[in-house]
């Protein structure tokens, strides 16, 4: 009988933990024995996500939900058992704003409501009605904002998908690769050529998919525990990987943690954000560790405060603000978290979550926690006139932030496949590569378990039955 086969997943952030998940349970539907271990570096599992509950609020770090329909996402929820666990965001989350020269908008939603989107010129918004007429398909990368341009007009690429990325990923549009960033909107050129056309066309699909925005009553650190639970004891905590060999002994690798001692694994996956993973990769390919570093992050902030209903001259409406380019607002946008999931904040009361930083803010890690809370009010003044002072606040802080797929990111992630040649049985899993959202990363870890078990040397035997 064959050895099980051993894997070591390195992060446990909701990338590694949901490959690991995949790993797993291809192993189990293919009969293949298996010796599973996730390492992960601090105390607790999740990464950049968690959820604290305090004083009745629900205070979430980062991704405070998922935008997916049917998929691997509602697979791994409906596996894990978690369908009574999932709440959906209210109605009235549906309307979104936009802050603009000093004040709020309404962003549209359809054609009509684009009419009268006093953002953008009149010759502006006939610019994006023109986009089925005008329409061509391009076979080069581009940056977001030249694409937005050539369907849209530069003045809605500016005020729509401007504000779009620096919203997601706290990012800049112009230098932002639509191909690896957004590569459904390259899907839908290519399929329709026309932005429109594509929207119209794609309706009953998406009717079918059923998109909605959604997340899990406790938040979503429910999702971390869950995954954790099912991995039965293989999460490691406290655990960091300090290193990462060939194996002498075998085709896989030595990995050691601060104890020195290495343990030997067929097939690695480091499921980390760039930086720790280029310097595990460098003692065996240092290109390869080159290409990973070079894959910048933003440095993300967020505040959240507790208010109550009556602090506001203007009620905090929809889902929240985000906040154009070239604004002068210190915020990247504000989430109404209790207009979303009401259940997340005490009856009587508003939370809302600011975030701050991205690539217009690089200084941002300089700011003490103090600095932020008053920026972050400052902006939440603005948008909706603060008259009492919040209840309570929280201060998070995303060091390594968001991975930006800027131009060319697409060509390095080719160089960086054809290198891995050369290192078979090693696997890259996280937001740096393939997607960011919560969503992309569930998908993504799908993919990884393919690829490991394909390309598994003991996964090529005979499987164990
Ligand atoms: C403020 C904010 C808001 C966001 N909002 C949304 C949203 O609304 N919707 C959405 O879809 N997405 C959102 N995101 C993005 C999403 O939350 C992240 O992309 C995702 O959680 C990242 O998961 P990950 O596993 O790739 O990385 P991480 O969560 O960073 O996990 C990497 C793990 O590796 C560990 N590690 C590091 N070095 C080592 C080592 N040497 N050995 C072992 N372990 C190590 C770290 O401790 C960490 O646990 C948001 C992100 C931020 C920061």
């Amino acid at each position: 009988m064959k050895r099980p086969q051993r894997v070591a997943v390195v992060g446990a952030g909701l990338g590694g933990l949901s490959a690991a998940h995949a790993i797993r349970r291809r192993a189990a539907e293919q009969g293949r024995r298996l010796d599973l271990e996730v390492w992960e570096a601090s105390e607790r599992p999740g990464g950049q996500l968690m959820s604290v509950r305090e004083d009745g609020f629900l205070i979430e770090w980062a991704a405070n939900a998922f935008r997916t329909g049917l998929g691997p996402t509602a697979d791994l929820v409906g596996r894990l058992g978690l369908q009574a666990e999932q709440v959906h965001a209210d109605r009235a989350a549906e309307r979104r704003f936009v802050f603009h020269g000093g004040r709020l908008h309404l962003l549209p939603s359809d054609p009509i409501s684009l009419l009268s989107f006093a953002p953008m010129s009149p010759e502006g918004r006939l610019r994006v009605m023109a986009e089925p007429f005008l329409a061509q398909r391009v076979d080069h990368e581009e940056s977001v904002h030249d694409y937005a341009a050539r369907h849209i007009g530069p003045e809605a690429a500016e005020v729509l998908l401007g504000t779009l990325v620096r919203g997601i990923y706290g990012g800049d549009a112009r230098k932002l690769s639509v191909d690896a960033a957004f590569p459904i909107m390259r899907e839908m050129e290519r399929d329709h050529r026309s932005l429109v056309v594509a929207g119209i066309a794609g309706m009953p699909e998406r009717m079918r998919e059923g998109k909605t925005t959604w997340s899990f009553r406790g938040g979503m650190q429910v999702l971390i525990e869950r995954l954790t639970e099912d991995l039965e004891g293989a999460v490691r905590t406290g655990t960091p990987a300090c290193s990462l060999a060939r194996d002498p002994g075998s085709d896989g690798y030595l990995l050691t943690s601060r104890d020195g001692v290495a343990r030997a694994f067929d097939t690695v996956v480091l499921a980390l954000p760039p930086g720790a993973a280029a310097d595990l990769v460098e003692p065996l390919d240092a290109t390869i560790a080159e290409e990973i570093d070079g894959i910048p992050s933003a440095p993300i902030g967020m505040v959240a405060f507790g208010f109550e209903r009556e602090a506001f001259g203007t009620p905090p409406d929809g889902f929240g603000f985000l906040v154009a380019p070239g604004e002068d607002v210190p915020v990247l946008g504000t989430l109404v978290e209790s207009n979303v999931f009401p259940e997340r904040a005490p009856p009587g009361t508003v939370l809302v979550r600011a975030i701050m930083g991205g690539v217009a803010q690089p200084d941002l890690d300089d700011r003490s926690d103090a600095e932020r809370e008053a920026l972050a009010l400052e902006a939440i003044d603005r948008a909706w006139g603060v008259k009492r002072a919040p209840l309570r606040s929280w201060v998070g802080r995303q060091r390594r932030g968001i991975p930006q797929y800027v131009l060319g990111h697409l060509t390095r992630m080719g160089r960086i496949a054809e290198r891995l040649q050369r290192l078979p049985g090693l696997h890259l899993a996280g937001n740096a590569y393939r997607g960011i959202a919560v969503g992309k990363l569930v998908d993504d870890a799908e993919l990884v378990a393919d690829a490991l078990w394909a390309a598994s040397p003991v996964a090529q035997a005979a499987p164990v039955r």
